[in-house]
């Protein structure tokens, strides 16, 4: 392919100058592509301290030439893209020649390459986008570029990027998804020194999503069978609906080959699925769509990551047509997991999966002494009402902080025995309550929701979670930016009674859940948390959260589970009146709705 040439200038300025190098995930995104571009069968990606300190990718592909390897440094400087019809037209990963110019401008870059038929290669320095050194190499065919102190010439953008730990989990993330997109071509990722995965060239889309840890969904894969319309195509693969998830982060598509994030197709999806699954969930799903480039403009985006399609709708009907197959069973998909033999998820989730509450457990009165030290005991349910003695005198506010607070004291001590009876369920989602005044209605996921958001703030702030151990701890392959997340909350899960830890690279080990929670699946429950959190922490630092904000998030999921049974009711109004504020869940919503006598009246005409 090589044979590198300068734009003319009217194409070069057709392709909008943008920001490529962002993190260290965008140099591997664009480093991985060009060796994908150059056709190489087997890759090589490491990186160093979350890819700030090293990058490397070496390939096997067809390398290039001592001068094109020179130009290639160049701005605007592509063996892919010729004239105008070109960005029509595009059928390699990359095409701006944009990328090798901007990442060696912002680190300590080396280019290692040499030509199948060529007898020595060429390497060339390049420190802060000054060239230092073109020499002659001995290296095999193919290319290694080497990308070491990213943004050290840049300090104000250095500043912004977050923890080492959290641009690792960016760049295992970018790893994987051209893993995911490429299954013909060998992947090695070493990171920090050690391989993280190395997964074997394939022809099955399936065996590559299962080396690469979708194993524990992998039994249930549904093959979305390819269906083809004019100009465009889609194959494919969803999860079962119980490895669904509130995020829509297992979901992966890829745009003739290119990862890619799309509203259209996510909808699409989304509406394919609905009623087949619980409201706001989203299954698993790995998309390939083939598109004729004239009918998508990959260009509107400087990393490509967004598209743009021509023909929204009749992407929109190809979808519908070849997932909602598979959602009502028509299709001829349906593919089992005994074509995979060897990697046979199921076995595993048999011997490891059983449901927590079949066994006995011993109470974790041991995790009670690593507690404590690191909760924050500081805030007492219903925390922001209290004031505590002798705070400095903030005249105004705290008057009236008292008063609240005496008010609900006076209410919560007289309210210890609930002033309603139960007497009924409606529709499964709320209990019908009778009081002295007349008729209550009481959501029962938001009555679960306030009694374990205080029953784990009290375990937490005296450290003393109670916990129930599983006999067979549970394993859990992890996408790298869940596992983050988890990673940074281990103190919060532990305090709140779950014990997590790594197993592994990608892969935590759940030790055991907290009682209050006991009767789940671990593994759906474990998910729906980091989804919640999850949804806080982006875009947000990467501190771990408050006690207090954990405890509600994982109230907020536990109190998800189950539909409400009438011979619960009595147990959770006692509950519910004994918790600091009754009336309302910890995000501020109402748990039950009265209605006064009189207002029945007068709605009657009496
Ligand atoms: P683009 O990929 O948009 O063309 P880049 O700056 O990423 O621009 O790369 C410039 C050129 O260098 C590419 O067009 C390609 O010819 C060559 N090149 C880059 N990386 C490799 C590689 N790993 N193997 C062979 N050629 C490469
Ligand atoms: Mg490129």
């Amino acid at each position: 392919m090589p044979d590198v040439r300068v734009m003319p200038d009217a194409l070069a300025s057709q392709v909008a100058a943008g920001e490529v190098v962002e993190r260290p995930a965008s140099v591997i995104k664009e480093l991985v592509e060009n060796s994908l571009d150059a056709g190489s069968s087997e890759l090589r990606v490491e990186s160093q301290r979350g890819g700030v300190a090293l990058i490397k990718v070496t390939d096997d592909g067809c390398g290039m030439g001592r001068d094109d390897a020179v130009l290639s440094l160049e701005r605007h400087a592509t063996s892919k893209l010729r004239e105008k019809e070109g960005l029509n037209a595009i059928t390699t990963l990359g095409f701006r020649g944009e990328a090798l110019p901007s990442i060696a401008s912002v680190s300590r870059f080396r280019l290692i390459t040499r030509t199948k038929d060529s007898v020595s290669g060429t390497a060339i320095m390049v420190e802060g986008g000054k060239l230092k050194e073109v020499s002659e190499a001995g290296c095999p065919p193919g290319t290694t570029v080497e990308v070491r102190d990213l943004f050290y010439n840049i300090p104000a953008r250095r500043k912004f990027l977050r923890s080492e730990s959290t641009e690792a989990a960016h760049v295992d993330y970018q790893v994987r998804l051209h893993a995911l997109s490429s299954p013909g071509t060998r992947f090695i990722y070493r990171k920090d020194g050690r391989v993280s995965f190395d997964v074997p060239a394939t022809d099955d889309r399936r065996v590559r999503i299962a080396d690469l840890g979708g194993r524990q969904n992998l039994g249930n894969l549904r093959e979305v069978s390819r269906l083809e319309y004019p100009g465009m195509a889609v194959s494919g693969y969803l999860g079962s609906p119980d490895a669904a998830r509130k995020s829509r982060r297992g979901q992966y598509l890829f745009l003739n080959g290119r990862p890619v994030e799309d509203q259209v197709v996510w909808r699409a999806l989304a509406e394919a699925c609905r009623g087949s699954l619980p409201g706001d969930h989203h299954p698993a799903a790995w998309l390939w769509l083939e598109m004729d480039p004239l009918l998508v403009d990959v260009n509107v985006h400087p990393s490509k990551r967004e598209v743009r399609f021509h023909r929204p709708g009749d992407l929109r009907a190809l979808l519908l047509e070849a997932i909602g197959g598979v959602i009502t069973g028509k299709a001829s998909g349906g593919t089992s997991s005994s074509s995979l033999s060897g990697a046979d998820p199921s076995s595993r989730k048999g011997a490891i999966g059983k449901k927590v509450s079949e066994y006995t457990y011993p109470r974790g009165e041991e995790l009670g002494d690593e507690l404590g030290e690191n909760v924050d005991r500081t805030h007492p349910a219903g925390g922001e009402i209290h004031v505590r003695e002798g705070e400095p005198d903030l005249a105004g506010p705290r008057t009236w902080k008292v008063e609240v607070q005496s008010e609900l004291t006076a209410e919560g001590s007289s309210s210890k025995e609930p002033p309603f009876r139960v007497m009924g369920v409606l529709h499964g989602s709320y209990f019908i309550l009778e009081g002295s005044d007349g008729l209550a209605l009481l959501e029962g996921e938001a009555a679960r929701e306030r009694i374990l958001f205080e029953t784990f703030l009290t375990m937490m702030g005296k450290g003393a979670a109670e916990s129930q151990g599983m006999l067979v701890p549970l394993l859990l392959d992890l996408e790298s930016r869940d596992l983050d997340v988890v990673l940074r909350n281990v103190d919060n899960f532990r305090a709140a009674g779950m014990e997590l830890e790594p197993f592994g690279s990608g892969t935590v080990q759940l030790r055991c859940i907290p009682s209050a929670l006991g009767e789940e699946d671990a593994r759906a429950l474990l998910l729906d948390v980091v989804d919640e959190l999850v949804h806080s922490a982006e875009g947000k630092s990467s501190r771990e959260l408050t006690s207090e904000k954990f405890a509600a998030k994982l109230a907020k999921v536990g109190a998800k589970r189950g539909r409400c049974r009438e011979n619960e009711g009595k147990a959770l109004l006692k509950q519910l009146f004994e918790c600091d504020q009754p009336y309302i869940t910890p995000g501020g919503r109402p748990i039950m709705v009265e209605f006064a006598l009189s207002e029945l009246e007068r709605k009657f005409g009496k």
